[in-house]
């Protein structure tokens, strides 16, 4: 063990994971090892999309960050023949009331651009006092089975260090170095999965175009690739920056017999299929890089000296937007997990447990068939989007809980009495006001139906409208059913 480090909490992992978990430890005086290399800026990312806790806590704790969030007004679905779209802004009126509480403009809920935040995040974050900063590769872990607890921490260097508090942020590609070390087996849950994805950039560096912005453009833009319409079976994103915009999309691994190039074409095309043209817009191609993945439960989370972060943990399906909200509670928890390991391990389960409650909704959404009556339709749609809301909901209720106990009471009260218990009676109207499904006869026609009616644009806080007159829905959308009338 070197005198720098002393023994301390050690953090594996240096990009959003890791460095939210420092950050906190540093707030909080506590003073800790970072072990990682600074974040490069480099193309595609993953991790863009966020949900409300994720976004609530960008712009509570990082303001200083705005130039990296990007409105995420709405969630676009696309699957067959039908179409929906959800207003994100459903949680306006309590985010506005908490962000004019506490001093801040409000935004709704956003898009990272992981490209320019990480390598920021970490320069800022290892200034700091208390932070350590280690750029180096952790190759072994000690760990005593019998007491639970991680021993030690080997670096490429071949440098030991004992960890009082070993915090595992190392994320989508590390080598599950932890798991390894303490025995712990994943369970597979689905079939394995295969993910393309890459970044389009606007031209000359920016993503706007003439006009008004399209409604896809402010929208987490999620489709269900069908073989019938799309050659292939798959989830895509399409996820705008700013100046660029991240495609990806997931097929069964075991089935792929496309190379990561063809799978991003066959995602383009989709999307045009169904109206959302974004390479009229961001028309310059970049590195494409396809991953196997997989949605994988973990038995054990957390231990006597030692908790799991982000992708280490569980994995669900990435539509869900809620890793980097997971890694923003876990964080918020950081000083607690040293103080009461076990404590702190309980709210965090209790919070996967919601995590995996969303997963399921979507993957209802995504694999069972949407029945064939309009009433059927439209009650399973609704059902899938208001179980994905009351989730997003819990996760937002136990998260002011572990923001609330790690300040002084009254920030507690603030935020879990002020403004949580509002929450139970809002759920109630969300999914009537603010979720819209519709089913045109033309493929061609699904985007621009959903977003013609002014939701894209309803950056006040309000419902989106449902009943849309038809005088008013835009123009020539023909032949439309409108589903979400009923
Ligand atoms: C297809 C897909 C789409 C996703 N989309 C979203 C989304 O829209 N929204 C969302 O919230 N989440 C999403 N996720 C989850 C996403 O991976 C995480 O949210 C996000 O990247 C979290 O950042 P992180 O810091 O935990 O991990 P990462 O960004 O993966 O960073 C881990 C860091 O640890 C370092 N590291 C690894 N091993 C070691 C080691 N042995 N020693 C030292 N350092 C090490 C790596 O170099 C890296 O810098 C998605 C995941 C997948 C698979």
């Amino acid at each position: 063990m070197t005198q720098h480090t002393g023994e301390r909490p050690v953090i594996i992992g240096a990009a959003l994971s890791g460095l939210a978990v420092s950050y906190y430890l540093s707030k909080h005086g506590i003073p800790h090892v970072l072990i990682g290399r600074r974040p490069a800026p480099t193309r595609p990312r993953l991790g863009e999309s966020l949900d409300l806790v994720g976004s609530l806590e960008m712009q509570l704790e990082f303001p200083q960050y705005s130039e990296y969030y990007h409105p995420k007004d709405t969630i676009g679905f696309y699957k067959g023949d039908h179409a929906g779209v959800f207003c994100t802004n459903l949680t306006g009126p309590i985010i506005h009331g908490l962000c004019r509480m506490i001093g801040i403009p409000f935004i709704p809920l956003i898009h990272l651009d992981r490209v320019g935040f990480d390598s920021r995040f970490y320069d800022d974050v290892t200034r700091a006092p208390h932070c350590t900063a280690i750029e180096s590769t952790v190759v072994g872990i000690d760990y005593d089975d019998d007491h639970d607890r991680v021993m030690g921490v080997v670096l490429d260097d071949g440098e030991r260090l004992e960890p009082t508090f070993l915090f595992d942020a190392s994320g989508f590609e590390s080598r599950q170095i932890l798991d390894t070390a303490l025995r712990i087996t994943k369970t597979l849950v689905g079939r394995s999965q295969y993910v393309a994805f890459t970044h389009y950039l606007g031209r000359d560096g920016n993503g706007e175009a003439g006009g008004p912005p399209p409604g896809w453009k402010h929208a987490t833009n999620l489709l269900r690739l069908v073989a019938r319409y799309d050659e292939i079976d798959g989830v895509a994103w399409a996820i705008p920056l700013g100046s660029y915009i991240s495609i990806g999309v997931s097929v069964d691994a075991d089935a792929n017999r496309h190379s990561d190039d063809e799978l991003i074409r066959l995602t383009d095309a989709a999307y045009e299929r169904r109206g959302v043209e974004y390479k009229s817009v961001f028309a310059e191609p970049s590195r494409i890089k396809g991953i196997p993945y997989e949605h994988t439960r973990t038995p054990r989370i957390h231990g006597a000296n030692w908790v799991q972060i982000g992708y280490t943990s569980n994995q669900v399906w990435f539509t869900s937007s809620s890793s980097v909200g997971t890694s923003c509670l876990v964080a918020n928890l950081a000083p607690m997990f040293l103080r009461s390991p076990r404590r702190a391990g309980r709210l965090y389960e209790r919070y996967v447990q919601s995590v995996w409650r969303t997963h399921w909704r979507q993957d209802g959404i995504f694999n069972q068939p949407i029945p064939d009556t309009e009433l059927g339709a439209y009650r399973k749609l609704r059902g899938d989007m208001i179980g994905f809301i009351s989730s997003n909901e819990d996760r937002y209720m136990l998260y002011s809980i572990a923001k609330g106990r790690e300040n002084s009471l009254q920030s507690a009260l603030r935020f879990s009495s002020q403004v949580v218990k509002k929450l139970p009676g809002h759920v109630a109207v969300l999914g009537r006001r603010y979720v819209s499904i519709a089913r045109p006869d033309d493929l061609g026609k699904q985007s621009q139906f959903i977003y013609a009616a002014k939701i894209p644009h309803c950056r006040l806080v309000g419902p989106c409208p449902m009943r849309d007159d038809p005088g008013e829905r835009g123009p020539s959308v023909a032949k439309v059913k409108l589903v979400s009338d009923l």
